[in-house]
């Protein structure tokens, strides 16, 4: 059994957790443009890596609050913790490079349907 530290209640027992899967899934921004494909990746497609991951989990039976865990899939090691919230952490950071450069993509393509 994992003994998985919560952010906010601290070390409890994996039962009182569960895990909602691969973290990092950015939605995409505009779905009505996407194929079906496209949708049917974002909504089902995940990766299954052996070695570091990242995964959400939410601390069902305790603060019911979602955060993210860096854990090995092999040794089951858990390397890091992290909260939605946290600003400045390595993942929030790429997510608003990413979603920035998505929308200066857009606004490029929507300048040259202007024209
Ligand atoms: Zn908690």
């Amino acid at each position: 059994m994992l003994l998985i530290e919560c952010p906010w209640c601290g070390p409890r027992a994996e039962l009182e957790f569960t895990c909602g899967g691969e973290a990092d899934i950015a939605r995409p921004l505009d779905t009505d443009k996407l194929s079906d494909r496209e949708w049917g990746e974002y909504l089902f497609m995940r990766d299954n890596p052996r070695g570091v991951h990242k995964e959400q989990w939410l601390h069902t039976q305790g603060c019911r609050r979602w955060f993210k865990v860096t854990r090995d899939t092999v040794s089951y090691d858990i390397q890091g913790y992290e909260t939605f919230g946290d600003a400045n952490s390595p993942a929030n950071v790429q997510a608003k490079a990413q979603q920035a450069a998505q929308q200066s993509a857009q606004q490029g393509t929507q300048g040259s349907k202007q024209r």
